[in-house]
């Protein structure tokens, strides 16, 4: 009796009612950036994690005097901030890097990748992709990520491999696939996946038609019935191209947002990733419908497909993130301080205004903004007690990392993927010293390369 109540009064009476007690670690930097509701940045902070949870954030004094923990990492010369969320990707598709550069989206995909994954894709393609994916991405600090692929199941068996986080759609679109012959097939398979992965810690499944031009109104509507009947998110492309607008326009006298939301598409949790070509008509559905926006300024840049209005729909309420989209072409990586940077950098060049998109939103939209878009803003997003323990540590002992005046602009407009040192998920260290800790790097980028030869052999 007298042990509990001491431990009792040790958990509650240290800091005024704040948690404390025991930890299992404290990660302690020079700045941490926490993204909570008064977007702190803690000069010498720290934080403490317990199970898969954080149970502390405050000053590094503070914290070591409210927690006794088993394990720490004390980093006096790096940026704890949350780990990184991508809203939109194609993890496997990283084995096609660089197949085809410097064309159209329309010949990008009929010409070479829907060619290529016909040849190629199969569950162990996937396998050794989505390891790929996921080492670059964990590698890079992001910690979750949107994923919308063939053999889903696979992807999720590999982000609980890797011990990331991942909202991981199943993608159902209007010709045979790898993993299906018809839009039927591909909807029990996402029926059987999404009872497998229901419940999970890790993986959130998810219901993927491709998009509106590649599928039916009946699939697109039995996809979002789908979704809602096991409260699963609904992962779709959207008014990505001029042409996609463009024949919406003329087919049916609405745009692709206008027809989504018509059959109903919209009537329950969705991403949809890009929103190039939207309208205000179509920007007010997009709010309201809750609807979360995946902007990708790469791949908008790379495939030339335009400038998303994110700064309106940011204005509007709209919740939007950022996505890297598919590396096999469309980017060609997972680099989401890449995407931060261009995301702020595109939006000022548009505008011809450099205040309309600044490093905070950026890194906000990377963060917090990203797990609205993902509905999960109650769970990670920010570095704050009861969320679950997502965190990265960034050096800031590189000659791009000093001297250092602002802990945002230095983590928007001047450190890189390369500069993650350490990596937790979920209350795991899964990267550190810029080493991953959960897969096997050699034999994974060995795989690339003989993938490599099969599908230049296969395209011959
Ligand atoms: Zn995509």
């Amino acid at each position: 009796m007298f042990r509990i109540c001491s431990f009792f009064l040790f958990v509650f009476t240290l800091a005024g009612g704040a948690p404390s007690g025991p930890a299992d670690w404290i990660w302690s930097a020079r700045y941490v950036i926490t993204e909570d509701a008064q977007r702190r940045v803690i000069e010498n902070g720290a934080v403490a994690i317990r199970g898969d949870r954080i149970v502390g954030v405050g000053g590094k004094a503070e914290i070591d005097k409210r927690f006794e923990a088993k394990q720490r990492l004390d980093r006096p010369d790096a940026i704890l901030a949350p780990g990184l969320i991508n809203t939109h990707t194609h993890a496997a598709m990283s084995l096609f890097r660089g197949i085809a550069d410097d064309v159209r989206l329309q010949d990008w995909l009929e010409k070479y990748i829907f060619p290529a994954e016909a040849k190629n894709v199969s569950p162990e393609f996937v396998r050794w992709g989505a390891r790929l994916g996921c080492l670059e991405m964990l590698l890079g600090g992001t910690t979750t990520f949107t994923d919308m692929y063939y053999f889903e199941d696979v992807v999720a068996e590999v982000a609980k491999e890797a011990g990331m986080r991942g909202v991981l759609g199943e993608t159902i679109i209007g010709f045979p696939v790898a993993d299906a012959k018809t839009p039927a097939d591909a909807l029990q398979f996402t029926e059987r996946y999404l009872t497998r992965f229901r419940n999970d810690p890790l993986v959130v499944p998810a219901v993927a038609p491709h998009a509106l031009y590649t599928n039916s109104d009946a699939t697109l509507k039995a996809a979002r019935a789908l979704a809602n009947k096991y409260n699963a998110p609904l992962i779709i492309h959207l008014a990505e191209t001029k042409k996609e607008r463009d024949d919406a326009l003329s087919q049916r006298h609405m745009t692709p947002t206008k027809v989504l939301d018509t059959l109903g598409v919209f009537a329950g949790r969705t991403v949809a990733a890009h929103c190039v070509w939207v309208n205000e008509a179509d920007m007010a559905i997009l709010k309201a419908r809750g609807v979360g926006v995946a902007h990708c300024p790469s791949s908008n840049m790379k495939l030339a497909s335009g400038v998303a209005p994110v700064v309106r729909m940011l204005a509007l309420g709209i919740n939007v993130g950022l996505g890297p989209d598919g590396p096999a072409g469309s980017n060609n990586d997972f680099n989401m301080f890449e995407e931060m940077d261009l995301a702020a950098k595109l939006a000022k060049v548009t505008a011809l205004d450099p205040q309309v998109l600044p490093a905070t939103t950026a890194l906000e939209m990377a963060t917090i903004r990203g797990a609205r878009v993902l509905g999960m803003e109650k769970e990670i997003g920010s570095l704050e007690t009861g969320k679950r323990a997502d965190l990265i540590m960034v050096r800031l002992d590189r000659p791009n990392a000093v001297p250092l005046y602002g802990a945002i602009s230095q983590m928007v407009y001047a450190l890189k993927a390369d500069d993650v040192r350490d990596v937790m998920v979920n209350g795991k260290p899964v990267v550190r010293d810029a080493k991953i800790l959960t897969l096997d790097e050699k034999a994974i980028l060995a795989k690339a390369q003989e993938y490599r030869a099969r599908v230049s052999a296969s395209l011959k």
